[in-house]
């Protein structure tokens, strides 16, 4: 979907949009040892960079990745993405899947090549843009000591009727007008009195009212609670109709129905392919999900 920007509103919204997007960002940050310095594009005038309908959503284009000196997390990495396509991510711990979404982001820079979505270079946009496009979902999302409307608008001017809309389709709603003072109701520090699935659908909504083209999952390690996990799934679909997502995936069990597996190891795309293409081929993929398959469901925590 062509997203067309209205440069007041962005100006306005700006220093909002750096805050909702730090949730994630800084989540992402914790991983990382060293500060990283981006800058944003130089904008001498305002030429907002386009979407391009006809472009992939996600192109990385001969891209590698060195945290320090010579030694490459990402090599030769070269993919396109198309919209609305679903793309799990899968490969050891250590193969790279958290690099790809620090390059798509932009919390990195490649070493070498480019990385674009809807055929721009991620450099042609400011971090409060690129966060209108790219929606990020962790495991554990962050929330702060303030009301539940605030936790999902995020300092952003939504009407509480857009937050209802997004909250009852992310299957929190209910959930909500129970609590004593509705979407007014204060969330303790770090969401303590919400459960982990409550959490995770706050965090959809959350993610639903900005309605980015793209969407970056980090997929839970372990089942959340037993009683929200059916209506996350049905949210989480519901958020994905229409959508580009990349799932970096810890159970193999669950992406058998995304359109295309990555298959990294060593920084590199050694496989790509259905579930069903990749069992056939009977390589890295097939034998990582017997392996899980046996171990059924604990996420294989091997080296790369
Ligand atoms: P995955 O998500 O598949 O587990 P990562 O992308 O997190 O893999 O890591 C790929 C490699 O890059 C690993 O060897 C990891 O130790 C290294 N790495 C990740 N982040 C940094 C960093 N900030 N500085 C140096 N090395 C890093």
């Amino acid at each position: 979907s062509q997203r067309v920007f209205d440069p007041l509103r962005q100006l306005a919204e700006k220093f909002t949009t750096v805050q909702a997007g730090l949730t994630a960002i800084e989540r992402i940050h914790d991983l990382l040892s060293e500060p990283i310095e981006i800058h944003d594009p130089d904008r001498t005038f305002l030429r907002l960079p386009q979407i391009e309908n006809t472009a992939p959503a996600v192109e990385f284009r001969d891209v590698w990745l060195a945290y320090k000196d010579d030694d490459y997390v990402l090599k030769q990495l070269s993919f396109q993405i198309h919209a609305g396509e679903k793309v799990a991510i899968v490969g050891p711990t250590g193969a790279g899947k958290s690099s790809i979404i620090r390059l798509l982001c932009r919390l990195y820079e490649p070493t070498r090549g480019e990385v674009l979505i809807g055929g721009r270079n991620v450099r042609d946009f400011t971090q409060a843009e690129l966060r209108q496009h790219i929606g990020v979902i962790l495991q554990e999302s962050f929330l702060f000591s303030g009301d539940v409307k605030g936790n999902i608008a995020l300092g952003d001017n939504y009407t509480l009727a857009e937050i209802q809309r997004v909250a009852a389709e992310m299957n929190i709603a209910e959930f909500i007008e129970q609590l004593p003072q509705g979407y007014d109701t204060a969330l303790r520090q770090r969401g303590t009195n919400l459960s982990a699935g409550q959490r995770q659908l706050l965090a959809f909504a959350r993610v639903a009212i900005r309605n980015p083209e793209i969407l970056v999952l980090d997929e839970a390690t372990a089942n959340l609670d037993v009683g929200t996990e059916a209506l996350i799934q049905e949210a989480l679909n519901r958020l994905l109709v229409n959508r580009t997502a990349m799932i970096i995936a810890h159970r193999l069990a669950t992406i058998r129905h995304v359109d295309r597996i990555f298959v990294l190891k060593r920084g590199q795309l050694v496989e790509q392919g259905s579930h069903s293409e990749l069992l056939a081929r009977n390589g890295v993929y097939a034998h990582l999900y017997r392996l899980q398959a046996l171990t059924k469901d604990v996420a294989p925590q091997q080296d790369a």
